[in-house]
């Protein structure tokens, strides 16, 4: 008899508010549930001591991805070539090639933290066949509000960063408006160096 692969429950961290609401939204009904950080290597500060926070309050390890194949790793393959819009290396090598890694060959299911103030969005997406996405937050029609006071009521409260960013990730990202390069100059000179 051909014994069935067990289902695994995976929800990515990725630093940012969504993500942590729908940890914090899923903890008691998923008991099963495997967490994951795709740490490019230029996270902000902010953004790893949130994710070590959220570790702790979820009392569970986020497992964390990239280890020694950084961002840095990355350039010097694309020979210095840095990414931009029209050729993003980076989320393929970086997020979602060692998601499906991670999941193996086991049937997954992903949760993904698109709320449903945001229908447009797709997240990223894998051609595996063994990975179905689930979208807690569009089917129970949880808006952005919603994130908020979940993050407030959990005692999280939002990463520090939301202060002067309105993303996660590398810290020198080239979808930052203007504003948000000022607010890396004020808070993180050496990094905007
Ligand atoms: S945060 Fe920006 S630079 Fe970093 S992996 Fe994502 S798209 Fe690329």
């Amino acid at each position: 008899m051909v014994k069935e692969k067990k289902v695994r429950h995976l929800l990515g961290i990725s630093g940012g508010k969504d993500s942590a609401a729908l940890a914090i939204y899923m903890r008691d009904k998923e008991p099963d549930m495997e967490y994951f950080f795709a740490d490019t290597g230029a996270e902000l500060p902010e953004t790893l001591a949130f994710v070590d926070l959220m570790e702790d309050y979820l009392g569970k390890e986020i497992t964390r991805l990239n280890a020694g194949r950084d961002f840095d790793y990355y350039l010097k393959l694309n020979g210095n070539f840095l990414p931009t819009a029209r050729s993003r290396w980076c989320t393929t090598n970086l997020k979602l090639k060692p998601f499906e890694e991670f999941v193996g060959n086991n049937p997954v299911i992903s949760y993904v933290a698109i709320r449903a103030d945001e229908a447009y969005r797709e997240g990223y997406v894998s051609t595996k066949s063994n990975i179905s996405a689930v979208y807690p937050f569009k089917e129970d029609g949880l808006n952005k509000d919603d994130i908020v006071k979940i993050l407030d009521e959990s005692g999280l409260g939002m990463p520090k960063y939301y202060d002067w960013r309105s993303r996660s990730g590398c810290y020198f990202c080239f979808y930052q408006r203007k504003v948000e390069w000022m607010g890396l100059h004020d808070n993180h000179p050496e990094l905007f160096e």
